[in-house]
């Protein structure tokens, strides 16, 4: 019986030597440069693992990396693993200089330690120390390491799609939920739409029989879209921008309006993309053009999910710490993968506070922890 903890403990100043290393290499989503940079070096050390490495060259973003290990064992027919983790993060050069990277009170402070240069160390050390204790796993093994994903992956999403299909599982090793550092088990679709109102013009007070009012319209199709709202089901609607008319006193030719939605399930968002769809203007003399569509797929609890999930609880339990599930309004690479049909379990990477801003840090004792269970989870799943 391999003591995971025990394991993890004797090579957790290689993990932390490589967090320092990926952090003092500031690598924000805008930099091409950069990125291609922090991604080479990852691919180098994925290479002295013994993976085919190849590199996606990019032209507005740093070059996404992808490593395969093939089966142990030629014969296999298992299904790989998956693990995929971010190099760019929200921070602009000069920030390490201003906040620094130090550690107080038990935690790491630093810019990007905890989204997500944690979880790419920890992702690295941790496959080496199974290669170097025999404790590879048979099935085959895919990594994705992408450099846009702080910016909704754009460029990387259809590779995030392609390594996943057939995956047996996934490992998205972002940061848990702020705070308790919680798996994200469930995480909302996101959708946007535009719509567009077209009346006709003429001067307010003198001919207003001859114009039709494009505002007028879009506040009735506003309050329509807004009693879609079902927050008790997590479906959130927000007409966040509005924009129309050209002067007070002339009735408006054009307004628009742009919706967030945000939904649960795939089922939600099926319904909710045709009610929207079917909008049609009351006020005589408008017309109304919609556009938009949900480009991030719920990620759903499914009974394949909660028990990847619960492995990982139960896991991290056996080595004396707490781990949690919850559920998040915001989205990942996990909502591809899951939307995939691949059981993903996302936030496995680190555990800290403030990710995005002032004083992002991670918690020193419970990283060894996810070492701990990155490795056993690699070698058991
Ligand atoms: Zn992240």
């Amino acid at each position: 019986m391999t003591d995971w903890l025990a394991l993890a403990k004797t090579h957790e100043s290689d993990m932390f030597e490589l967090i320092e290393q990926l952090v003092l290499i500031e690598s924000p989503t805008s930099d091409k440069p950069a990125n291609d940079h922090i991604s080479s070096i990852a691919a180098d050390l994925l290479r002295t693992l013994g993976a085919e490495v190849k590199v996606h060259p990019q032209k507005d973003f740093g070059d996404h990396i992808t490593a395969d290990w093939p089966a142990t064992n030629p014969d296999s027919n298992a299904q790989h693993a998956l693990i995929v983790g971010h190099l760019d993060t929200v921070w602009p050069h000069g920030t390490l200089e201003r906040m620094g990277f130090y550690e107080e009170d038990g935690r790491l402070y630093g810019p990007g330690v905890l989204d997500m240069k944690a979880g790419i160390a920890t992702t690295i050390i941790g496959l080496r120390t199974l290669k170097e204790n025999g404790l590879w796993p048979d099935r085959p093994i895919k990594i994705l390491f992408n450099t846009d994903e702080e910016v909704g992956s754009p460029s990387s999403s259809p590779l995030v799609e392609e390594s996943a299909k057939g995956a047996e599982y996934a490992l998205i090793m972002e940061p848990g939920q702020a705070g308790a550092g919680a798996l994200k088990t469930q995480r909302k679709g996101l959708g946007e739409f535009h719509l567009s109102v077209e009346g006709k013009a003429s001067h307010a007070g003198a001919f207003p029989e001859r114009g039709a009012s494009a505002i007028h319209e879009l506040a009735h199709r506003i309050i329509e879209l807004q009693a879609m709202n079902d927050w008790p089901n997590g479906i959130t609607i927000n007409t966040g921008l509005i924009t129309g008319g050209s002067a007070r006193n002339t009735i408006p030719a054009a307004a628009e309006a742009v919706i967030d939605v945000r939904v649960r399930t795939n089922e939600q968002a099926e319904i909710l993309e045709t009610k929207i769809r079917a909008l049609k203007p009351s006020i005589e003399g408008t017309s109304l053009t919609i556009t938009g569509s949900f480009h991030r797929p719920p990620m759903e609890r499914t009974p394949e999910l909660a028990e990847l999930a619960g492995n990982l609880i139960d896991w991290s339990n056996d080595f004396g710490f707490e781990l949690t599930e919850e559920s998040t309004g915001g989205g990942s690479d996990a909502n591809l993968t899951a939307a995939m049909g691949v059981p993903s379990a996302d936030g496995l990477g680190s555990k800290g506070q403030n990710p995005h801003a002032e004083g992002e840090n991670i918690e020193i004792s419970e990283q060894v922890n996810r070492l701990a269970l990155f490795m056993k989870a690699i070698n058991s799943l």
